[in-house]
Parts: C-alpha cells; sequence; structure tokens
C-alpha cells in the first residue's frame, strides 16, 4: 500500500511517491485550487477590512435600500454580516496556522514564504546531509611516508596491517 498523501487544497489524496507529488504540485488542478484558498482568504479578509472601517448605511439598514448600492461609501452590513465575516476570516486563518503548526511539530522552524518553498529547501538540506555524513565513513587509504623502502623490507612492526586488521594466532590466551 505505502503512504498516502493528502492535498488540502484539493481535498483528494494519492499514493506518496516523488513522481506523483511532482506531478500534483505542478499541475493546473491544484495551482488552481490552491491560488483560489489563498484568494477566498485575502478577499474575506479585504472585504471585512474595507466593511469596517466604514460607518454602517443608515439608510440601508433601516429600510433596506439605498441608491448608491454596491458604490455606497457606508456600508450595507448588518452587525450579523460582519460577525459571520470575520468568524470565516478567523477560520480560515487558522485553518493556515494549523498547517504551519503540523509542519513545526514535525521539528522544523517554518520562516516566511510558501510551505513549498520550505520543503523543497528541507529536502535539498536532508540530501546534502546525507551526502556529507557519507564522506567521513570512506576508509583513507594506507600510504607508507615517500622515501621507505617497499613494505615487504620493512621489519613486520612497520608494515601496515592487513585489511581487516593482524589474524590472531588460533590458541591466543590473554592473561
Ligand atoms: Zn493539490
Ligand atoms: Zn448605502
Amino acid at each position: 500500500m505505502g503512504k498516502r498523501y493528502f492535498c488540502d487544497y484539493c481535498d483528494r489524496s494519492f499514493q506518496d511517491n516523488l513522481h506523483n507529488r511532482k506531478k500534483h504540485l505542478n499541475g493546473v488542478q491544484h495551482l488552481r485550487a490552491k491560488r483560489a484558498w489563498y484568494d477566498l482568504f485575502r478577499d474575506a479578509a479585504a472585504i471585512l477590512q474595507e466593511e469596517q472601517s466604514k460607518k454602517p448605511c443608515r439608510k440601508f439598514l433601516q429600510t433596506g435600500q439605498c441608491d448608491f448600492g454596491s458604490n455606497c461609501r457606508f456600508s450595507h452590513m448588518t452587525e450579523q454580516d460582519l460577525e459571520k465575516l470575520s468568524a470565516q476570516v478567523q477560520a480560515l486563518s487558522q485553518a493556515g496556522e494549523q498547517r504551519l503548526k503540523e509542519l513545526r511539530q514535525e521539528g522544523a522552524d517554518v520562516p516566511l514564504g510558501t510551505i513549498e518553498d520550505w520543503l523543497e529547501k528541507r529536502a535539498k538540506r536532508l540530501s546534502a546531509a546525507q551526502s556529507n555524513s557519507a564522506l567521513p565513513e570512506k576508509p583513507v587509504p594506507f600510504q607508507y611516508p615517500p622515501g621507505w623502502p617497499p613494505p615487504q623490507e620493512l621489519p613486520p612492526s612497520l608494515q601496515a596491517p592487513p585489511a581487516g586488521g593482524w589474524p590472531l594466532p588460533p590458541n591466543l590466551q590473554w592473561g
């Protein structure tokens, strides 16, 4: 079966591997869903801010009508409308913060910028760390100091140990 990747933007999941993920994250459908999500949030937040900065339109709120319509410089939103919108903005921003929190809990400080950027950087960092830690494990080939006679002419105490170390005599007992 394997792990599955769930995309919050698209509300669908698929088998998680590099190929699928790359294909999905660069797909038109996904990019559209992602933009729509951010637009939804930005629009709601912008509308809320705009409406809150206006004074209520008395005429509209009293009669339900106003000749200026959407061009009115006063707000046509009732208190309930504003509360609803504000709750929507809050829910959206909490959903966004929840995603960040989950990533941070995975053991990372998430910098500003998009989550995709951060994931990409993390992948690079991990693969760099892997290739770095592989380096010291490579055995350094032993070399005799320059100018020494060939190894077979050296006394045994100056000869390099064979690969795997000196063999132990079969009946060796310490003590
Ligand atoms: Zn998606
Ligand atoms: Zn009005």
